[in-house]
């Protein structure tokens, strides 16, 4: 029986484990907790939640919501026990920690195919294996990773700045344009010394997010926070990440006071990121100071910023869609070492991993989901993001084309459109599940969606 190794039995880990056991391969799961800690895990248990017990929103107006629709559809362990662990909490799908845990634990030591290995791997191994180490993956595996990847594709902090879904920008206000006319790449945002001058004063009194003293970061001048920047004078912004120099706005032929600038996060344009704009403010505080800038006043943010400790590859540059390494295909990566961010988001790429790893070892072609499901969306984002500054995300609506519009209709209203994205995306989630010979198990409620998708077949080597 042809055998895999999986390193973490975080959630990644453990689902990757069960996902690939589950296609009858053996499964050697290395997990070093609890004889090794990490500084964030307080249990030796597999699958523990290290801060909030929320899995995300549910239902089809929720990006989470669609992505817990896709798992459970295939029988996923991580969005099973959740639901079986569940507290109340609103719309959101949250779990009795330690409940959740241990039955994870459970589910993966009962396993007749998976042996746990309780130790660090200090190397990865030789043969067909799913890296699943986490954010706070161990120094040494971390070595060997950056040799076998390169080691300025292996990132140890987090310096993210908000990324907004490029619809919900106003382009009344903001325009397409390059310093000097030099490309039409950016998404200028033009302020007034007036409504400069009231973003600074609203970034001065912002709060920043209190870091345990294990994520405590240099800050090194490439990648200051915005508010560490302001910190240093009102005027340092306007000559730092906000200079309006070669910039002329079209509705006044000349530079603005100061500018904010946008640039494409994803292949397809749906996602832009504020550049320069690293941050570590709470999430409520960036909201507000977001809709100071002109243009950006009705901006959803699908990915606030972050400042923190974390263990990730430059996905687009090292993974296919398929979640191997382009380096050595036999190695598969997932949860945040391979560029995603949440709870969910590691336990969905740790099943595609796992999946994949398994029919790798019994000859078959690993393959992702179509685009228009949420994990299809993600995937396929790693793998073709903008590798500059590339940053880990979670899952939202940017990262799934929009239904076609109707003849005659201009926009859709998000209410409108996001009950279609998620049955058109379930719908095509399940046909390309059923592809690889899964059992796939639809909720009553999830209609037949009009349009479906082929799911692209992905070559491996
Ligand atoms: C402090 C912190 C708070 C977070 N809070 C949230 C939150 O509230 N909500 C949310 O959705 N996401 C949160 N995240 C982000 C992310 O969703 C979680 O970190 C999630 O646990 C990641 O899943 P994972 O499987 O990639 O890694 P993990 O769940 O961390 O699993 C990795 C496992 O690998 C093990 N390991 C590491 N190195 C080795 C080695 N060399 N050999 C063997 N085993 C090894 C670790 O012990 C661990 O069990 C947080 C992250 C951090 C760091």
């Amino acid at each position: 029986m042809p055998e895999i190794t999986v390193i973490g039995a975080g959630l990644a880990g453990s689902e990757a484990a069960l996902s690939a056991a589950a296609q009858g391969v053996r499964v050697r799961l290395y997990e070093m907790r609890p004889r090794k800690m990490t500084p964030a895990h307080r249990t030796g248990d597999f699958a523990e939640l290290v801060c909030s017990t929320s899995l995300g929103g549910e239902g089809e107006m929720q990006s989470k919501g669609m992505l817990q629709a896709e798992l459970r559809s295939v029988g996923g362990t991580i969005v099973g026990t959740a639901d079986r662990s569940r507290v109340p909490a609103g719309n959101a799908l949250a779990v009795d920690r330690d409940a959740f845990s241990a039955s994870v634990t459970e589910q993966v030591r009962r396993h007749p195919l998976i042996t746990v290995v309780e130790e660090e791997l200090e190397r990865v191994p030789e043969g067909i294996c799913v890296i699943a180490s986490g954010p706070l993956t161990s120094d040494a595996l971390a070595e060997d990773l950056a040799r076998l990847t390169g080691s300025e594709r292996l990132s140890f902090y987090d310096a993210a700045a908000p990324v907004l879904d490029a619809s919900s920008i106003d382009m009344n206000v903001a325009w397409r344009a390059g310093r000097y006319d030099q490309s039409a790449d950016y998404i200028n945002c033009p302020f007034t010394k007036e409504e400069y001058l009231r973003f600074i004063g609203a970034l001065e009194t912002a709060r920043t997010h209190t870091p345990h003293d294990w994520e405590k970061l240099e800050f090194f001048e490439g990648c200051m926070p915005i508010e560490e920047i302001a910190r240093r004078g009102p005027d340092t912004p306007r000559f730092g990440p906000m200079s309006p120099k070669g910039l002329d706005d079209p509705r006044t032929g000349r530079w603005p006071y100061a500018v904010a600038q946008l640039r494409q996060e994803d292949a397809e344009g749906r996602m832009w990121s504020l550049v320069g704009f690293q941050t570590g403010l709470k999430w409520g505080d960036q909201k507000e100071l977001v809709a100071l800038i002109p243009g950006l006043e009705q901006a959803e943010i699908v990915r606030y910023g972050v400042m923190h400790r974390n263990t990730y590859l430059n996905a687009p540059e090292v993974l296919r869609e398929t979640l191997q390494l382009k380096a050595d295909p036999q190695k598969f990566v997932a949860g945040v070492l391979a560029g995603t961010e949440g709870y969910l988001e590691s336990a969905a790429t740790g099943w595609l991993a796992g999946l994949n790893a398994a029919r790798l070892a019994q000859g078959l072609e690993p393959s992702a989901p179509p685009q228009s499901s949420m994990l299809g969306g993600l995937v396929h984002y790693l793998a073709s993001a903008n590798p500059k500054g590339f940053q880990p995300m979670n899952v939202n609506w940017a990262l799934v084309p929009d239904p076609e519009l109707p003849a005659g209709k201009r926009k859709w209203g998000k209410r409108e459109k996001r009950p279609l994205m998620f049955r058109a995306g379930l719908q095509a989630f399940s046909t390309w599940a059923e592809a690889q010979g899964l059992v796939v198990t639809l909720p009553a409620t999830a209609q037949p969606a009009a349009a479906q998708e082929k799911p692209a077949a992905i070559a491996h080597s």
